[in-house]
C-alpha cells in the first residue's frame, strides 16, 4: 500500500485535528476565513461520516493527528471524459497532433479493436487511476456509432455496478449528427434512456472538422432536442470544438432550448471557438446560454494539445472558452480531465487534481483564486446531481482528500503524489495501476 504523508487513523471515530479546507467547498461553516480562502477547522469523523466541523484546536488532542494546516478537500467530480478511448496511445498515436488527426486515428482503431474486452480493461483501468487520485464521480462520453453503441454501453452498465458506492459512474453517447435524422436516432436514444445516460452529440457532421455550422444544422439539433424530450433525457454536447471564429453552434443550441421551453439539462462541452468571435457575438451567445441556464464544462488540458496547433507553427492562443465571463453571468461552469492517451490528448492520468492545477495555470483562475475550488469538486457534482458529493459538511460521508500543502501556493507548485483520500473515513491504496497491466491490450511498439 503506498504510503501517504501521514498515517490515517484506522478508528471508526477521530478527528483531522489542525486542517484547512477551502471556504468555497464547505457551505454551512461559518467562520473566518485565511486571506487565501481558507477556514482552519478540526473534522470530526465518525462511522465513515463527518460528525462535526468545528474551529482548529477545540477537539481533544487524543483523538487524532495534528495535521499542522494541511489542505482537506472534498473528493473531486470528473464531469467529461472518454474511458472507452483512454490508454490506446501505445497502438493509436496521433500521426500530427490535429484534431483531424485524432478523429482519424481513433476511427480506426474502434473499428479494428473495440470489442466488450479491451474496452473493459482500458476503462477499469482508468476507473482505477481516478479512485486512486481521490475521484469519486465521473461521466464518461461513449462513442456510439452503430454498432459500437451495442458494445460499449453494457460494458460501461457492467462497470457502474461493479464500481458502486466508490465512484457514482454516468455515461453519455457521443456521435456525429448526422445519424439522427436516421432510424439510427431512436434506436441510440432507446438505448441511452434504457441504460440511465444522457443523450449527446458533436455539433458537426460524420467526417467533417467543427467547421462554421454545419448544414441542416438546425433540423438535426431539432431531432436531437425531440428524441430526448420523449425520453426524458438529459442533454451532453460537445460544441464547437475548433478555433474557427465561424463555428456559432452554441447561440443556435441555446436559443432552441429557450424556444422549446426544454425542460431537461443541458451541459454543452469545448464551446473552443467562442473564444475567438467578436465581442457582440459573445455577448448575444453568452446572453443566450445564460437565458437558456445552460452549464458549461470547459477540458482545458484537450483544448490547449489540439487547438491552435499545425505543423512547426507556434500556436497563438490557449484553446479554452470563456469561464470567467459565463461564471460573471451566474452559468454553472465546471472543468474536466477528457481524454487520457489517446489520440485527442497524449497525455492525462484521469488526475482532478491535476486538472484543477492545469486550469488554474492556462485559464488563470487564480489572484484572486475566489471560489474556483468549485469547479473541480461542487460544481460538476451538482450538474451531475449528485448533491452529497464535492462539498464538505455536517453528515456527509468522510470522502476527503488529505494534501501535504497547506495554502494554493503550495497545492500548485507540487504533484501532491503523497495526498492522503480518505472513502467513508478510511484511507484507501492510493497505489496507481501499472501500464504494464495493459500491455496485453494494447501492446508496447
Ligand atoms: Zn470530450
Amino acid at each position: 500500500m503506498t504510503a501517504g504523508f501521514f498515517d490515517a487513523p484506522r478508528a471508526a471515530d477521530f478527528a483531522l485535528r489542525n486542517v484547512r479546507i477551502p471556504a468555497a467547498l464547505a457551505p454551512g461553516v461559518a467562520a473566518p476565513a485565511t486571506a487565501d480562502g481558507h477556514f482552519n477547522v478540526d473534522i470530526a469523523v465518525s462511522a465513515g461520516r463527518i460528525a462535526d466541523i468545528a474551529p482548529a484546536g477545540t477537539v481533544d488532542a487524543t483523538r487524532g493527528p495534528d495535521l499542522r494546516q494541511s489542505l482537506v478537500w472534498p473528493t473531486f467530480a470528473d464531469l467529461h471524459t472518454h474511458l472507452d478511448k483512454g490508454h490506446i496511445w501505445p497502438r493509436a498515436a496521433n500521426p500530427d497532433g490535429t484534431f483531424y488527426g485524432a478523429l482519424t486515428a481513433v476511427m480506426a482503431d474502434r473499428q479494428q479493436n473495440w470489442n466488450a474486452a479491451d474496452i473493459e480493461a482500458r476503462f477499469d483501468f482508468a476507473l482505477r487511476c481516478a479512485y486512486a487520485h481521490g475521484v469519486s464521480a465521473v461521466r464518461t462520453h461513449l462513442d456510439s456509432f452503430s454498432p459500437q453503441a451495442e458494445i460499449s454501453w453494457p460494458v460501461f452498465a457492467r462497470l457502474r455496478d461493479k464500481w458502486a458506492g466508490r465512484i457514482a459512474l454516468q455515461a453519455s453517447s457521443i456521435l456525429a449528427m448526422d445519424p439522427f435524422a436516421t432510424d439510427e436516432g431512436p434506436r441510440l436514444a432507446d438505448l441511452v434512456a434504457r441504460h440511465g445516460g444522457q443523450l449527446g452529440c458533436v455539433t458537426r457532421l460524420s467526417g467533417e472538422d467543427h467547421v462554421g455550422v454545419p448544414t441542416n444544422f438546425d433540423d438535426y439539433m431539432t431531432r436531437v432536442f425531440e428524441l430526448a424530450e420523449a425520453r426524458g433525457l438529459d442533454l451532453d454536447l460537445h460544441v464547437d470544438e475548433s478555433g474557427d471564429p465561424e463555428a456559432r453552434t452554441m447561440i443556435r443550441i441555446a436559443r432552441m432550448a429557450t424556444k422549446r421551453r426544454f425542460k431537461g439539462a443541458l451541459l454543452m462541452g469545448h464551446c473552443c471557438s467562442l473564444a475567438v468571435q467578436p465581442d457582440d457575438a459573445i455577448e448575444e451567445t453568452l446572453a443566450a446560454c445564460a437565458e437558456a441556464r445552460v452549464d458549461v464544462v470547459s477540458l482545458p488540458m484537450c483544448n490547449m494539445y489540439l487547438q491552435g496547433r499545425e505543423s512547426a507553427r507556434t500556436p497563438r492562443w490557449r484553446g479554452v472558452t470563456l469561464l470567467h465571463e459565463m461564471k460573471a453571468r451566474g452559468m454553472r461552469v465546471a472543468v474536466a480531465g477528457d481524454n487520457v492517451r489517446d489520440p485527442f490528448y497524449a497525455y492525462g492520468d484521469h488526475d482532478m487534481l491535476e486538472t484543477f492545477v492545469q486550469a488554474v495555470r492556462i485559464v488563470q483562475l487564480d489572484h484572486p483564486m475566489g471560489d474556483w475550488a468549485k469547479a473541480a469538486t461542487m460544481t460538476p457534482a451538482d450538474i451531475m446531481k449528485l448533491p452529497a458529493t464535492g462539498r464538505i459538511a455536517r453528515g456527509l460521508p468522510a470522502d476527503l482528500v488529505v494534501m501535504r500543502a497547506r495554502s494554493y501556493s503550495e497545492l500548485l507548485s507540487r504533484r501532491q503524489h503523497d495526498r492522503v483520500v480518505l472513502r467513508d473515513g478510511k484511507a484507501i491504496d492510493t497505489t496507481l495501476p501499472d501500464y504494464r497491466e495493459l500491455d496485453a491490450t494494447v501492446g508496447m511498439r
